[in-house]
């Protein structure tokens, strides 16, 4: 269990808080399309302000690849943090320098500071120690990281000023959300209440292996959904037409397949598919069995006795974990079995099961639907989630302190 700032003195500290404000902006506009992210930061920041702090935030934004880029400055997400905290946010043009330094260090309590881009600077994603220095510059009393999203990687703002001011002896800590994702994901690892079902779906197998290979001897059943399912058809000799399929994915599903026999490992592939000609909503869709993908088609869904068989699977569970769509869901003749999972997922959490959805379009997959307050959690982090349920120890969570039980 790491420390959060619940277990620390926050009255009159001047805190360096890592704050995940990645958030999808109009290309066209540059305004925010869905400000979760930063709204979900709220709890915390309002916590420390009312504990007496001062906050100096960090954030990335996009990618502009170490250079400032005009259109990523963090100007507008500091506004908008203003509206959303009804209180004045101040906004350094930089991350590092004397200008940062000084209104981080002219800060009173319950003042906020939020700095520049980090990825502005090439020495973030390398985790330069001499950029690390530059940001831990102004003199901290606490490290922060409520960035969930970003954990996963060793970076300046995630892990190098952590560690200098570690080194210092002050305290570094989890934030309230950092800390309720990991509560809620370390449940999946440790002690989960059986039945414990894991679903994995989407696009991206690579990713996703390493999941599947820690999972399958921690779960009772593990359903495969998505385009995932061709690279196990192909791994079985079966055509898989023009569905979205890697060759490179399929010796990696026959690997799975053979884990799974070896261990008799309940491990679940569709038995049937909606394919489609093309990928468009006016599309000629028909329904096929497992094997009897046509050459000319696309998979785009799970059929419907999979959605059956994985319902009943699921309505069952006491622990579920799903990552990754069914389907195609965004195009609306191939959103049922994204849809019909997420129905049965709402029906066990409300029979008691504690359900979690990692995984950045399966979450929006929940929201479209209508559905995200119907699960127990809904991970904020993708890449890192996948990492953490890979049983990988997060470098921007391994820097922060242990609870002393
Ligand atoms: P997550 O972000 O939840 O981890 P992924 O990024 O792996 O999920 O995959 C999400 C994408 O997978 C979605 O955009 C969805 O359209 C796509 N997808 C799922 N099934 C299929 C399919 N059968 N054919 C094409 N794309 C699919
Ligand atoms: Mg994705």
């Amino acid at each position: 269990m790491k420390k959060t700032i619940k277990d620390i003195d926050l009255a009159g500290k001047r805190a360096l808080v890592r704050v995940d404000y990645n958030v999808p902006v109009d290309e066209v506009t540059g305004k925010i399309t869905d400000d979760s992210r930063i709204r979900e930061t709220l709890p915390t920041l309002q916590y420390m302000l009312d504990a007496g702090a001062s906050l100096v935030l960090m954030a990335h934004f996009g990618r502009p690849k170490g250079k400032v880029v005009e259109s990523m400055r963090l100007k507008p997400i500091a506004s908008h943090l203003q509206d959303l905290m009804k209180r004045d946010v101040q906004y350094a043009t930089e991350a590092v320098g004397l200008e940062a330094e000084a209104l981080a260090q002219n800060l009173g309590p319950g003042q906020i500071l939020v700095l520049e881009n980090t990825r502005f600077y090439p020495g973030e994603e390398t985790n330069d120690p001499l950029f690390a220095a530059a940001l831990a510059a102004p003199g901290y009393d606490v490290y922060v990281n409520d960035a969930f999203g970003a954990a996963h990687r060793a970076h300046a703002s995630t892990a190098g000023v952590a560690q200098i001011i570690k080194a210092e002896g002050k305290p570094c800590v989890a934030g309230l959300l950092m800390a309720r994702e990991l509560e809620f994901l370390g449940q999946l690892l440790q002690n989960p209440q059986r039945p414990f079902v894991a679903i994995l779906g989407g696009v991206k197998v690579s990713d996703k292996i390493g999941v599947i290979r820690n999972l399958l001897p921690k779960v009772d059943t593990l359903l495969v959904g998505g385009a995932m399912g061709y690279a196990f058809e192909r791994a079985q000799n079966r055509p898989v037409g023009t569905s979205y399929f890697k060759e490179e994915d399929a010796p990696i599903a026959a690997e799975l397949i053979e884990l799974a026999r070896e261990n008799g490992y309940d491990f679940r592939l569709p038995s049937d598919f909606l394919v489609a000609d093309r990928d468009a909503v006016d599309a000629t869709t028909k329904i096929v069995p497992a094997g009897g993908i046509p050459d000319d088609m696309m998979g785009m869904d799970i059929g419907p006795e999979t959605i059956a068989n994985y319902s009943s699977v699921i309505e069952n569970a006491k622990t579920v974990l799903w990552n990754g769509p069914m389907g195609r869901f965004e195009v609306a003749p191939f959103s049922r079995g994204t849809l019909q999972v997420a129905k049965a997922v709402a029906r066990a959490t409300d029979k008691g099961a504690l359900t979690i959805i990692g995984g950045g379009d399966s979450a929006a997959a929940v929201k479209q639907m209508d559905l995200d307050d119907k699960m127990s959690h809904v991970s904020t982090g993708g890449g890192a989630s996948l990492e953490f349920l890979e049983g990988q120890e997060l470098p921007g969570v391994a820097v922060l302190n242990n609870k002393v039980s």
